[in-house]
């Protein structure tokens, strides 16, 4: 019997008890009908804007201008007229966006995002936020057949993080009930893969929680030495773009579905895909997600830059804000019958896109398939493709053991030739032969890389 999943609803109960409340309140809305759940989403937004307007500077004479917060009345009619928040914008305003005052009974931590999109940002984040985000979390994994208790490893490449969530006896207390193990990725050695998979086959987890390039380094072992694996009920991805060259390579290896996740340290997780596999279901519970075309109009139905509204982080306000990534809304609903609304796609994040002497963006997915076919036939270990400040294309390659330049299979002037129709016919493009190309500081595996 799973004794955890009261044990731990008796502990939220005692502590944090709007987690169970979201968790209800999600269940409560996922077949209601859309209407309803606007309903939640911007009676949520109005707050937060009434909030921000009456408690930050920035956001005081941001609102009163665009008219959205005027005198303190609320028009959401107004809401595309605010401005996008920017990293920019954090970085020159700095405490003009800190809430001076929080309502009562909320807590602030000051937080540093990862830095995978370059300088990481610090900013306030409240417990209300915390509480809403673990419980969308529970939620989305509930979707996937993971009940609370129910034992799942997180495979985490951020060294930070796993130290945060293992340290100390209280964490070891409450992973325990939670069921919960870690294992870090931020460095594999064959050692350190062959222990990630003897836990996963003795501790047999029902979900595992990785990132991207862990877990990919993980399953390409696995494949390549035929290693017969438990079969967890789902396998989520976050932390990064998730290619579906990746997705196969990791479902071969577990035969288990594997579910991309989306979201970020400024605003939690906002999207997680279902076992439908339709697009990632919107948590309008927690955020607003628009997508804006380069002239900054909303658009749905086709890929563009995202822009975020966290709705409970009080401590500081993200509203519209351009984290950095792409992906498509659509009107469709998902065929699971549960009726969030769907974000369809997530693609290269603009950190991992390049963009050509035409100042067009070009998805990294064209170059990486460039280099499938040595990859499958296990000629080549690590490819990451580097745009250097000059706009040339440095491709960096480590071929397996017993392979060199020649003999790795690529035929070098067929891909230039791919990489110049799209980068343009003056694009330089050099290949290296190199011996290891090593993780990021945030145990990111890096294919695209865009000096900037
Ligand atoms: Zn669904």
């Amino acid at each position: 019997m799973n004794w955890r999943e009261p044990a731990i609803k008796f502990a939220l109960q005692a502590t944090n008890r709007e987690v169970l409340r979201e968790i209800q309140l999600i269940e409560s809305l996922e077949r209601a009908p859309p209407a309803k759940i606007l309903e939640l989403q911007q009676q949520r937004l109005e707050r937060l804007l009434l909030h921000a307007w009456n408690n930050t500077d920035y956001y005081h004479d941001v609102l009163e201008s665009c008219g959205a917060v005027r005198g303190g009345a609320v028009n959401l009619d107004r809401f595309e007229d605010i401005p996008f928040l920017t990293k920019d914008i954090i970085r020159t305003q700095g405490k003009r966006l800190w809430a001076q005052k929080m309502p009562d009974g909320r807590r602030v931590e000051v937080i540093t995002s990862g830095g995978t999109t370059g300088v990481p940002i610090r900013f306030p984040q409240d417990n209300v936020h915390w509480a809403l985000n673990m419980g969308t979390r529970i939620y989305q994994f509930g979707v996937l057949g993971k009940r609370l208790g129910d034992s799942e490893i997180k495979i985490w490449g951020n060294e930070g993080d796993l130290n945060k969530g293992t340290h100390g006896i209280l964490k070891r207390v409450e992973n325990y009930i939670y069921n919960r193990r870690y294992q870090g990725a931020w460095y594999l050695s064959e050692e350190r893969i062959k222990e990630i998979i003897e836990e996963i086959n003795v501790w047999r987890p029902k979900l595992l929680w990785c990132f991207r390039d862990g877990i990919d380094a993980v399953a390409k072992y696995i494949n390549s030495h035929g290693i017969a694996m438990h079969r967890p009920a789902a396998i989520v991805l976050g932390g990064s773009t998730v290619y579906p060259f990746v997705v196969k390579t990791i479902e071969q290896a577990f035969r288990s579905p594997v579910l991309s996740a989306y979201g970020s340290r400024e605003v939690g997780g906002v999207a997680c895909e279902c076992l439908a596999r339709n697009g990632h279901h919107i948590s309008s519970n927690l955020a607003v997600i628009e997508t804006i075309n380069a002239d900054g109009q909303t658009v749905m139905e086709q890929e563009a830059e995202l822009t975020i509204t966290a709705l409970a982080n009080y401590a500081f306000p993200f509203i519209r804000y351009r984290l950095g990534d792409r992906g498509l809304l659509t009107k469709r609903q998902c065929t699971c019958g549960r009726t969030f609304p769907l974000l369809g796609s997530v693609s290269g994040r603009l950190v991992e896109a390049f963009v050509n002497s035409r100042g067009e963006q070009i998805d990294p997915l064209y170059f990486i398939m460039s280099f499938r076919m040595s990859w499958d036939a296990g000629t080549l270990r690590q490819y990451q493709v580097v745009q250097e400040l000059d706009g040339s294309l440095t491709i960096n390659l480590v071929p397996e053991t017993g392979f060199n330049k020649t003999t790795v299979g690529l035929d070098y002037d067929d891909i230039t030739r791919k990489i110049r129709s799209v980068m343009g016919e003056n694009c330089v493009v050099r290949f290296d032969i190199v011996s290891e190309i090593p993780l990021s500081p945030s145990g990111k595996f890096p294919y695209i890389v865009r000096r900037q």
